[in-house]
C-alpha cells in the first residue's frame, strides 16, 4: 500500500516529460544514438551514457552499439546517415536505427538545394543560406525560408528572416549530420548576422551564449517529434 501511494504521487507530481524517447542522441564519442530505457538498451547489446538524453532521470538514457553484425565494421546508425548496406533488428530504438556495414559518416549526398531569391526572404536570410549551403556542399537537401504567417508572428519563418536547412534523406527522418552544420553556424554568427540556432532539441544565441560544443547548449522542451525538436533540420534566425 505504502509502494503504490508512492507510485500514484510521483506519477501525478511527475513534471512534463521532457524524454525524447526513440528519438537521437549522440553516445560516448560522439557516435550515433537513440534515447531509449536503459533495460532495453542492454536487451539489444547497446551501451548507455548518461546526460545524452533530455530527460535522463526517468531512465532514459542514449543507446549506441558500435559493433553488430553486418561486416567488419558494422555500428547502429540512423538509416539517413549509412553509407553501406542495412540489417534490421540489430539495434536498439526504432526501424530507422539499422546495422550499417560502412564506417563512413554516410551524411549526405545530396544535390544542391535551391535557395529563394531575396523578396519575402529577406536578403540576410539568403545570404545566411548560400554561405552554409557552400560550406557544407551535399549536406543540405532543401532549404525553407518563408512559412504562410503574418510578420511579425510566433516564427521568425513568418518575416523570412529564418532557414530551415533539411540534413536528411526526408523530412521527419532522424539524422546526426546536422550537429557539425549547427556548430559550424555558432563559430560564423558575425559574418552571418545570427540571431539564434536550433540542432537537436537545443538553442544557442550569440547574445546570451559564449561559444561552446553544441552538448552544452541551452536545452529545448520535447516538442513531439523528430521535425519540432529539430533532428532532421538545422533552424537559423538572422537579424
Ligand atoms: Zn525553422
Amino acid at each position: 500500500m505504502v509502494q503504490l501511494r508512492a507510485l500514484l504521487f510521483s506519477a501525478l507530481s511527475a513534471p512534463v516529460a521532457l524524454a525524447a524517447l526513440n528519438e537521437p542522441c549522440y553516445g560516448s564519442g560522439g557516435v550515433a544514438g537513440v534515447c531509449v530505457t536503459t533495460a532495453a538498451c542492454s536487451a539489444s547489446g547497446g551501451t548507455t551514457i548518461s546526460g545524452a538524453c533530455p530527460a535522463d532521470a526517468s531512465d532514459v538514457k542514449c543507446c549506441s552499439k558500435t559493433s553488430c553484425a553486418n561486416g567488419a565494421s558494422g555500428n547502429c546508425r540512423w538509416t539517413s546517415d549509412c553509407a553501406g548496406t542495412t540489417v534490421s533488428n540489430q539495434c536498439p530504438g526504432p526501424a530507422q536505427m539499422k546495422c550499417c556495414s560502412s564506417s563512413a559518416t554516410g551524411f549526405g549526398g545530396y544535390s544542391a538545394p535551391a535557395v529563394p531569391a531575396v523578396g519575402a526572404c529577406k536578403a540576410v536570410a539568403v545570404s545566411g543560406a548560400n554561405a552554409v549551403v557552400a560550406a557544407w556542399p551535399g549536406r543540405v537537401r532543401q532549404i525553407y525560408c518563408t512559412r504562410d504567417c503574418a510578420c511579425p508572428g510566433t516564427s521568425d519563418h513568418c518575416c523570412g528572416k529564418a532557414i530551415d536547412f533539411m540534413c536528411s534523406d526526408a523530412g521527419g527522418v532522424p539524422t546526426s549530420s546536422g550537429r557539425q552544420i549547427a556548430e559550424w553556424i555558432m563559430n560564423n554568427r558575425a559574418s552571418l548576422n545570427l540571431k539564434y540556432v536550433i540542432w537537436g532539441q537545443r538553442i544557442w544565441s550569440p547574445t546570451v551564449d559564449s561559444v561552446m560544443a553544441w552538448t552544452s547548449w541551452r536545452s529545448m522542451e520535447d516538442r513531439g517529434d523528430i521535425t519540432q525538436n529539430h533532428w532532421d533540420h538545422v533552424h537559423a534566425s538572422f537579424n
